[in-house]
């Protein structure tokens, strides 16, 4: 189930077509399934097999990446030494690295065949943007449940043939929401509280006293040094934690409690403080992108996504923003691209957008038929790291 299986970020893949890059003489162009890559004119030939590894990827401190360390050694994070991102070359955005199996010699088996997993072996792992103090604190109560699936989408440079195979398909898009993923659910009576890797804990109400002495050393900049000094972690623990806030400015437990049935309410949780509050938001609010059946474990089909969160919500609970729903009209991965351009209510470039049929389907190398499409202007202008 797609809920153990984390999506493949490297692996064995055949370079389709170079192609000169105007003005450069030292780049060219490659192609892997629906990714452009600048890679060293001449390293590879076409066709040949090479290990493509994709953006967001973080590489681990081991020879073959020796070559991508920071002079000064600044890290993405501890044990690995770059995190792939998307850039522009000689006008050219180039996305992920393309590298030659012999720099795998000793991890990646000689007979390893195309579209092979090689992510775990040769050490790669999904980048996740560092979680904010706010939301950090509060305490982790147990693994992600292993009876709902975590929230992924995979992008659709990385399974190009799903644009043949959903042709004239009834298809819904939303909005791609920049925020942090949350999970609520109700099973045998009990309900949980989620974030994309793990339960929380209910929060324990701050005593007053503590509150008080909280907003004084806001006041007076004790807090900062607080901070500083590691403190604060130890002082707010289990005092806050934001999806447990969620949950109880939507009065998501009693109305979960309320359903026959065991299910999972998924949806990405925005405002200030999150991520970088693209959207501008005033206050944390959550939008459901995905009811799931636990006991049938099958989400629910767009229509019954709609009527379910209507009733459930009375009207209180918003699901993403919609683009539209019709039959799916791209022909190519950069028609696809230029759909995920947009923008949100704000003004603000949008992250992209996600793309499912309306009844739910399942496909051999991909699981759930549901992808995503991220805005390249969005990738290219978030100025973290
Ligand atoms: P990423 O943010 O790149 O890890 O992409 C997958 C995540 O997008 C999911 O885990 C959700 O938390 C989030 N997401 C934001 N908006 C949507 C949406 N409209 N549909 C589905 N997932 C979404
Ligand atoms: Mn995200």
């Amino acid at each position: 189930m797609s809920n153990v299986i984390e999506r493949k970020l490297a692996s064995i893949q055949r370079i389709e077509k170079l192609e000169a890059i105007p003005g450069a003489d030292f780049i060219e162009c490659a192609y892997v399934l629906g990714w452009r890559v600048v890679v060293r004119k001449g390293d590879f030939a076409k066709n040949a097999l090479a290990c493509y590894i994709e953006i967001d990827s973080l590489l681990p401190d081991e020879p073959p990446f020796a070559f991508l360390k920071d002079p000064k050694g600044k890290v993405p994070e501890e044990g690995f030494v770059h995190r792939l991102r998307t850039k522009k070359l000689k006008g050219v955005v180039s996305q992920g690295l393309v590298m030659p199996l012999s720099a795998f010699s000793s991890t990646i088996p000689a007979d390893v065949k195309i579209g092979e997993d090689v992510t775990e072996c040769i050490g790669v792992k999904k980048y996740e943007p560092p979680v904010q103090e706010k939301l950090k604190v509060g305490m982790a109560k147990a693994s992600f449940p292993n009876f709902i699936p975590k929230t992924d989408e995979i992008r659709v440079q990385s399974i190009p043939w799903i644009i043949d195979a959903f042709s004239a398909a009834k298809v819904y898009v939303t909005v791609k929401l920049d925020g942090t993923s949350g999970t609520f659910f109700i099973k045998d009576g009990r309900f949980g509280v989620c974030s994309r890797n793990q339960e929380w804990k209910r929060p324990m109400p701050e005593p007053r006293w503590r509150a008080r002495l909280t907003e004084f050393a806001l006041r007076f900049g004790v807090l900062k040094v607080l901070r500083k000094y590691g403190y604060l972690r130890a002082w707010q623990a289990g005092a806050r934690n934001t999806y447990w806030e969620v949950s109880d400015a939507y009065g998501i437990e009693s109305l979960m409690n309320g359903l026959s049935g065991n299910y999972a309410i998924q949806g990405e949780i925005c405002g200030p403080g999150i991520q970088k509050n693209r959207m501008g938001l005033k206050v944390v609010q959550f939008f459901v992108f995905d009811v799931y059946d636990i006991d049938k474990r099958r989400y629910l089909d767009y229509h019954d996504q709609r009527v379910f969160i209507d009733r459930l919500g009375k009207g209180q609970l918003r699901r993403v923003p919609e683009v539209g729903v019709f039959e799916f009209p791209w022909k190519t991965v950069d028609e696809v691209l230029n759909a995920a351009e947009g923008k949100y209510d704000n003004g603000h470039q949008r992250e992209g957008i996600v793309i499912r049929t309306i009844y739910e389907t399942t496909w051999n190398e991909l699981g759930r038929g549901s992808f995503k499409a991220i805005s390249n202007k969005y990738l290219l202008s978030e100025e973290d790291i």
